[in-house]
């Protein structure tokens, strides 16, 4: 697809952020453009219209950017999956592991229903335990989680060996 180099050329890179070594995905710089954002949006789109997904689940920060506008494209529910205590009411939560320590994801209790489609939305995969820890909090209250979709993935490390089998669809790789 011709849309995808030009997506890419807008992600920015930026080298030692948040810390010495990591080379940071910022994907601030192609939302700068409205074209190339449009075009990441719409391919998307295009390819979970008509799939029968009832509930599209952004995980925190930069899955609510890409997760809304989806969602509202194929007539599915948004459901924010946050850190945690950030959700008022009554949540279910999920812990993983990060390079140093532990995280949450926390999700609303009743957002997700038995018998949902889901689609997890996430702006980059990396060691993958993320949108593992998302999958669980769906499938815990009975959703089919259809597929999990990245702008953005880091192939080198592997992540998608971390899914169990579940399909992963990215729009870019980075090495
Ligand atoms: P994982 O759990 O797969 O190791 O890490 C993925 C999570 O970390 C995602 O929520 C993603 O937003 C964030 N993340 C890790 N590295 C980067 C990066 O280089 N750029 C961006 N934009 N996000 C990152």
């Amino acid at each position: 697809d011709p849309r995808v180099h030009a997506i890419k050329t807008k992600i920015r890179v930026v080298p030692n952020f948040p810390k010495p070594g990591i080379m940071f995905q910022d994907i601030t710089t192609l939302l700068l453009d409205p074209k190339a954002f449009k075009d990441t949006i719409d391919m998307f789109v295009e390819r979970y219209k008509g799939k029968n997904i009832s509930v599209v689940a952004g995980i925190e920060a930069r899955g609510f950017i890409f997760g809304p506008p989806i969602a509202l494209a194929i007539g599915a529910k948004f459901v924010p999956l946050r850190k945690p205590r950030k959700l008022p009411g009554d949540v279910i939560f999920e812990e993983y592991t990060l390079e140093y320590g532990r995280d949450r994801l926390e999700m609303h209790v009743g957002a997700v229903e038995q018998g949902d489609r889901a689609l997890v939305v996430d702006d980059l995969i990396a060691t993958g335990g993320t949108l593992c820890a998302a999958m669980s909090l769906l499938e815990r209250v009975g959703a089919e989680v259809v597929e999990c979709a990245c702008l953005i993935e880091l192939p080198d490390l592997q992540g998608r060996e971390r899914l169990n089998g579940k399909p992963l669809y990215v729009l870019v790789e980075s090495h």
